[in-house]
């Protein structure tokens, strides 16, 4: 997807603050962080939204999560206890459609979410 942002990135077009990358799965830090820790890991495939994963990226999609599991870890928030959330289109205030998962933490989170 030449217009996607998160692409040109995946791309190496655009440098983010990345903190992990392996073959499928690229990790960097949110450029409006809401939190101390707020990283976002996301396929690099692009994936539009959550509605846009099948069975078959059952793998990856765990894979995500175990990214983020690890990054709780490096960055000390694993114990304290730390968010993570897709964002799913207008009602989830999804702003950029290739699909990422946002890891927070560093601080405390209210619930219900606003
Ligand atoms: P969402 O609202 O779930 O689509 O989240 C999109 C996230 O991407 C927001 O938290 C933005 O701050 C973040 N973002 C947008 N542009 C960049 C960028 N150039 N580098 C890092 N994060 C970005
Ligand atoms: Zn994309």
């Amino acid at each position: 997807m030449t217009d996607c942002l998160f692409c040109k990135m995946v791309a190496g077009e655009i440098q983010p603050d990345v903190v992990r990358e392996t073959d499928e799965v690229l990790a960097f830090r949110d450029i409006n962080p809401q939190a101390p820790t707020h990283i976002l890991i996301i396929p690099k495939r692009h994936i539009a939204t959550l509605n846009d994963i099948t069975p078959e990226d059952a793998g990856l999609v765990g894979r995500l999560f175990t990214v983020a599991r690890e990054l709780a870890v490096s960055e000390g928030i694993a114990e304290s206890g730390y968010r993570c959330v897709f964002n799913c289109n207008r009602d989830a205030g999804q702003e950029v459609f290739h699909l990422h998962l946002h890891l927070l933490g560093g601080r405390r989170f209210s619930w219900p979410p606003g």
